[in-house]
């Protein structure tokens, strides 16, 4: 719903300020998180109230909103929160390469990142770019309606796609008065959904994104049946992955070999998991050669230690091969190396799949030239059945067999997101056609680890 008035500030909350905003919160942890749902289901509101909720609304912006809201809003309330995200959406869409917006908001506990995520099938391709990086997912379901084809498709794909947080929201429970029948049937039906597709835990809270039942304290006043979290109380304790990704094993792929001149070579990345420190052994892939890391550089100077999501430079005590795309990581645990793959592709582009046409495949720092043999099966979200497929076409979620031309260093999707993730590019339209998953290798490259 756009309104004609501009003066919502899309820079106020979006980019000019990430920076002071990610600096003022230094020490609180970051949840990404994602909002699916279909057309209407409530997912603008549901962001406008966290917004307004932990004041990220200027108060400009308020009036603008309340003065709106008197208008074109929902009659009868004082003001309509979908109306500053879609105020915001509307001004987003005359851009032409912002698909998902990423709006931030922090609460005492924590810091968030919320991608909001257009819900037309069609945008598939958006809700995959913001669940590729997304800790958890807020699956909206407008109580009235219940469990339908949209949420099933979410929310298999955010399964799919790594997120082991996933939310139920059985929204507008304030057009249900608050029925506590109503919400147990659907968490009832989305169980059994939730076990066929794999989903082992997710957590399910009756909510009114309009009203603000339970999105900051719980239980409201209208749902006294209700003895879980709040939304904000869920959200602030869940395990974000940056803490896990610092757990694992180290990996760095390389950005760019830094070599101002003869004295210094260095080696450029974000460590995608993992710590390292001056003195540890580490490996380079593919050609497997070892070393000791001499020092880690940043902008600020040296560090004694550096962990997943920071950008380093490193240096190593010997002079070994390794360029843009390799993939620095710890001596003894080293990431597969391969050259023919199982793979899970989410189809994006208009035109099908070309079996066996190359495409490029990126994969992190790496490009490689690959192509995708004819589909084992493609998955009819309905149903959850495998279906024989000859092809994949537009937001068509198959599996496939993948052969690139030069070995990959990789890990399962399910162990590391940025070293299993990638993504199909056409070579001649260079535009993006699919999102994919590495599943397990089908053929190791003969190195030397
Ligand atoms: P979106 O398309 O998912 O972003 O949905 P919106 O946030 O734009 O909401 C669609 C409509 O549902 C709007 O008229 C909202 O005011 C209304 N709405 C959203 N959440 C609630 C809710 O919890 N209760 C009620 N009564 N209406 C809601």
């Amino acid at each position: 719903m756009a309104t004609q008035d501009t003066s919502y500030e899309t820079d106020a909350l979006i980019a000019e300020d990430i920076d002071a905003y990610l600096d003022t919160h230094q020490h609180k942890t970051m949840l990404r998180f994602i909002t699916c749902g279909s057309v209407d289901d409530g997912k603008s509101t549901l962001i406008g109230r966290l917004l307004y909720d932990s004041k990220m609304i200027f108060e400009d912006q308020l009036d603008a909103l309340s003065a709106d809201s008197k208008t074109v809003g929902t009659k009868g309330q004082e003001i309509d929160f979908a109306l500053l995200v879609d105020g915001l959406a509307a001004e987003r869409e005359q851009g032409i390469t912002i698909d998902v917006a990423y709006r931030f908001f922090n609460t005492e506990k924590r810091k968030f990142i919320v991608a909001d995520c257009p819900g037309h099938e069609q945008y598939t391709r958006n809700m995959v770019t913001g669940a590729s990086t997304a800790d958890l997912a807020v699956i909206l379901v407008d109580a009235r309606k219940g469990v339908l084809v949209q949420t099933r498709r979410h929310s298999y794909l955010c399964h799919q796609l790594g997120i082991r947080n996933i939310v139920l929201a059985v929204n507008k429970m304030d057009l249900v008065d608050y029925d506590r029948q109503v919400f147990d049937d659907i968490v009832a039906d989305y169980t059994a959904f939730a076990r066929e597709i794999g989903i082992q835990h997710f957590t399910a809270l009756p909510i009114s994104g309009f009203k603000g039942d339970n999105i900051t304290t719980a239980p409201s006043e209208n749902t006294p049946w209700y003895d879980g979290p709040s939304l904000v109380d869920h959200l602030e304790s869940v395990e974000v992955l940056s803490e896990v990704a610092a757990e694992k094993p180290f990996r760095m792929p390389v950005q760019w070999v830094n070599r101002p001149d003869l004295d210094f070579r260095g080696f450029s990345g974000l460590i995608a998991n993992g710590k390292i420190a001056p003195g540890d052994p580490v490996r380079a892939l593919p050609s497997g050669k070892t070393s000791t890391v001499k020092s880690i550089v940043t902008y600020d100077g040296e560090l004694d230690e550096a962990i997943a999501g920071q950008s380093v430079t490193i240096t190593l005590a010997d002079e070994i091969d390794c360029s843009r795309g390799d993939v620095l990581c710890v001596a003894d645990d080293p990431p597969e190396t391969a050259d023919q793959f199982e793979a899970t592709l989410v189809w994006m582009a208009d035109e099908d799949l070309s079996v066996g046409r190359a495409y490029w495949l990126k994969l992190g720092t790496q490009t490689v030239s690959a192509t995708v043999q004819q589909p084992k099966y493609r998955v009819d979200v309905n149903t959850m059945d495998h279906l024989a497929a000859k092809s994949l076409g537009l937001n068509d979620i198959g599996v496939a067999e993948v052969y690139s031309d030069k070995p990959l260093v990789f890990e399962p999707y399910e162990k590391s997101r940025s070293l299993g993730g990638f993504i199909l590019i056409d070579k001649i339209t260079n535009a993006t056609v699919a999102a994919g998953m590495l599943n397990f290798s089908l053929r190791r490259s003969q190195n030397v680890h």
